[in-house]
């Protein structure tokens, strides 16, 4: 059975479905995308930090190793004593080079230690201002920011480890002195060192975010697949109901001119078929009508309600559904007291039809209909011993465009929407529609219509 199709509603929908979706997924993944830059970069920054940390905390223990005071404490008396003794060339060779020989031993310790190794460490000690007067002779020795010792690498962006002040300016002695060192270090390639111990971190996140990007594509590319199908299927809807007027006005034509022969009232087989021609040539015209209405953006259902005598108009159906169905066999047991109902005979016809039929496609060789009057509603129940549902499906088939499609069921072809073309009918006319199955034996349907 073709429903009526309120595609142009639902394609707006999917237009605008897919647009947001599309930004919504755009935002999304750059979103995503900040946050785990920041994430990385925080990493980074607090590897850094930790690298910082831990590089100090060696060279200060470094320096508690060789002893740093002592040496300075031993260079200045080394100078003092040349001064004494006016060994002035000697002083200058001393404080014009580095001290090599502790420069070597700063060398060799931070070779071997395994964390300023790995970060290529450089460092150094600056003697950044030295005084020595000696007061007797009037002898003045002033350094100013000279190396004092260093491991052989240059510093980039150096930090100081810290700064050390010594002076004895008594009056009383022979000198006076003034000794402030500063030593400092800088981590030399850190970034790369960094990064490096990061790898692993950043593949994976690369990964994570292609996956996503991924992922969303897929989406949205099946999305626009299934709207340009849907887009195809409304234009072949929209030509095939315009292709199908012509014959239809000519088939008008032609039973009008049956009906209208003398001889048609003597023969019953005829004439009742003349009248099953008739009915359904208005059902299909009606359908079509309503396809192209619906297509062309009206959704709404405009019932045109009447008082109908349910026998006569369930007669109709039956008979109608027995001329096109010779192979199934439909009991009817109808209720006995004549009730009249105001309904819409087209609509519920619809709603009524596609249950017979579903019977039929989904493997009924029997249906039952059954009709009882329940208080204040008039009950139809369509049976049928057909493949039937499983329990946690029964709750999906009134939805838009569901299938079941497990089991052998997707050889029967369909669109989904008879049963939920077919509640929307029976709630507009104030009722309620059921469904029971047992998977295996057959489907029951009951449609509840209130009688007033
Ligand atoms: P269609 O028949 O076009 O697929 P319907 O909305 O009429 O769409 O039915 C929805 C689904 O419910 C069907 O795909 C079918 O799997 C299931 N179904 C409906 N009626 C029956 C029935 N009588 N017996 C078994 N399954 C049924």
């Amino acid at each position: 059975m073709l429903p009526v199709i309120p595609v142009y509603w639902y394609l707006c929908f999917m237009k605008l479905k897919i647009k947001y979706l599309i930004w919504g997924c755009t935002l999304a993944i750059l979103a995503l995308t900040a946050i785990q830059g920041y994430f990385i970069y925080n990493t980074f920054i607090l590897k850094q930090r930790e690298t910082e940390t831990a590089v100090r905390a060696e060279l200060i223990k470094m320096e508690e190793h060789m002893n740093i005071d002592k040496l300075r404490d031993a260079w200045f008396e080394q100078v003092e004593n040349m001064v004494r003794e006016n060994r002035h060339s000697e002083i200058n060779a001393l404080t014009r080079n580095d001290s090599a020989a502790i420069s070597r031993q700063v060398s060799d310790y931070i070779n071997h230690n395994q964390v300023l190794d790995q970060y290529h460490t450089a460092y150094e000690v600056v003697i950044q201002n030295a005084v020595l007067i000696d007061k007797h002779s009037g002898y003045k020795l002033v350094l100013k920011n000279k190396r004092w010792f260093n491991n052989g690498k240059r510093l980039n962006e150096p930090q100081i480890i810290h700064d050390l002040t010594a002076s004895d300016d008594t009056a009383a002695g022979p000198m006076v002195r003034d000794f402030n060192t500063r030593s400092s270090f800088s981590i030399n390639d850190w970034q790369q060192n960094i990064l490096g111990q990061m790898i692993g971190l950043l593949v994976f996140s690369a990964l994570l975010l292609a996956f996503v990007i991924l992922l969303f594509y897929f989406s949205i590319r099946a999305l626009i697949t299934q709207k340009k199908i849907t887009d195809m299927q409304t234009d072949f809807i929209n030509n095939i109901t315009h292709e199908f007027n012509t014959p239809l006005a000519t088939l008008s034509v032609a039973v009008s001119t049956v009906k209208s022969q003398p001889e048609l009232n003597t023969n019953r087989i005829i004439s009742n078929s003349v009248q099953v021609i008739e009915r359904q040539h208005i059902r299909l015209k009606k359908l079509i009508d309503q396809v192209m209405t619906h297509t062309a953006g009206s959704q709404q259902l405009i019932l045109k309600k009447e008082m109908v005598p349910m026998e006569h108009f369930l007669q109709k159906i039956i008979t109608d559904f027995k001329a096109a169905n010779p192979g199934a066999e439909l009991i009817e047991r109808l209720q006995c007291e004549p009730v009249s109902i105001a309904i819409d005979q087209f609509h519920l016809t619809t709603a009524i039809g596609n249950m017979l039929e579903n019977g039929v496609k989904y493997g009924g060789t029997q249906l039952i209909i059954i009709t009882t009057m329940e208080g204040a509603f008039y009950q139809i129940a369509i049976s049928d011993n057909g493949i039937g549902m499983v329990k946690e499906e029964l709750e999906h088939i009134f939805g838009k465009f569901y299938r079941i499609e497990k089991g052998d069921i997707h050889t029967v072809k369909g669109l989904g929407l008879g049963l939920f073309y077919s509640r929307q009918l029976v709630t507009a006319h104030g009722g309620r529609i059921g469904v029971q199955s047992v998977y295996g034996k057959g489907t029951t349907f009951t449609i509840t219509l209130p009688l007033t």
